[in-house]
């Protein structure tokens, strides 16, 4: 698999930077809006039912924007570093393909399916 070349880079770099943006204006707002449903619990202690569950959803998503924010900074220190595109399980060039549906990819596909069957192990 050949290394991204110059202007993909400068493409998947700007398509790292858009999902930063969309992902850390979503952050702001859903982490409003979880205080503010914590507020309301405690003005309002007489409907202590059913609120829970909607707010551990809210919760959840956080988590989710946090993992993924998490990867595309990650992503940022191999632009960085000139580690950029390449895999962390096998130290191949991921395809263009892949990098163009996640430009945060950590790993080339067969080490994604081995990580997440557990089976990846790095030797560091
Ligand atoms: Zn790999």
């Amino acid at each position: 698999m050949p290394k991204p070349t110059q202007a993909q880079k400068r493409k998947l770099q700007s398509a790292l930077l858009d999902i930063l943006k969309a992902t850390g204006v979503k952050l702001d707002h859903m982490e409003e809006s979880v205080l503010l449903a914590d507020h309301d619990s405690l003005s309002d202690d007489s409907d202590s039912g059913g609120g829970g569950s909607a707010r551990e959803f809210q919760l959840g998503l956080i988590q989710n924007e946090d993992d993924i924010l998490q990867e595309v900074r990650n992503a940022f220190k191999r632009l960085e570093e000139g580690r950029y595109g390449r895999c962390g399980g096998c130290e191949s060039w991921i395809p263009i393909r892949r990098l163009e549906t996640l430009p945060y990819a950590l790993y080339c596909i067969e080490c994604q399916e081995k990580f997440e069957n557990g089976d990846l192990h790095l030797d560091d």
